[in-house]
């Protein structure tokens, strides 16, 4: 039995199969190795939520292509991801100016909402909460 391989990855949650997956696309064999039968750690239980928005500088950059890089897996393997961006709930002056600060930085990215059009999108909003969201 040959058990040679280039790459061995031990656990195969997010962080596992994303280094398979790149070391697979340069030609390496990957040997993946998981101690449950199937992976149930962090990557399953998480929330689901990839986030680019909060990312500045370098890693902003980072985290736009990994964005597309996710996407383009998903689209792969048919794991039913949506880019639908998000929304932040203001629910304090304070976390009101945060918002009017990031917007302010990142018009491409974030837009400021009032609470009557998101009411006007999601009837189950709260009435008096500023929201700050990508442009639809
Ligand atoms: C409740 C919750 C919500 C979260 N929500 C989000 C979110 O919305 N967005 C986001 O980006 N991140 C979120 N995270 C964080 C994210 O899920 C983790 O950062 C990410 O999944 C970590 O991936 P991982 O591959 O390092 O770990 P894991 O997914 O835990 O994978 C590690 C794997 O290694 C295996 N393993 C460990 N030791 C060994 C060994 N000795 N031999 C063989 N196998 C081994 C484990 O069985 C496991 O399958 C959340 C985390 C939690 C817990």
């Amino acid at each position: 039995m040959n058990n040679a391989t280039d790459v061995l990855v031990v656990g195969a949650g997010v962080v596992g199969l994303a280094h398979a997956v790149e070391a697979l696309e340069r030609g390496l064999t990957v040997t993946v190795v998981e101690r449950d039968g199937r992976a149930v750690g962090a990557s399953i239980r998480n929330f689901g939520h990839a986030c680019v928005t909060g990312q500045s500088g370098d890693l902003a950059e980072l985290a736009h292509l990994a964005r597309e890089r996710w996407l383009d897996l998903d689209g792969r393997a048919g794991l039913g991801a949506r880019a639908t961006g998000g929304l932040a709930v203001a629910r304090h002056a304070t976390e009101l100016a945060v918002l009017e600060e990031l917007a302010a930085a990142r018009p491409d990215d974030v837009v400021l909402r009032t609470a009557g059009q998101v009411r006007a999108e999601l009837p189950a909003a709260a009435p008096t909460t500023w929201w700050a969201a990508p442009p639809s």
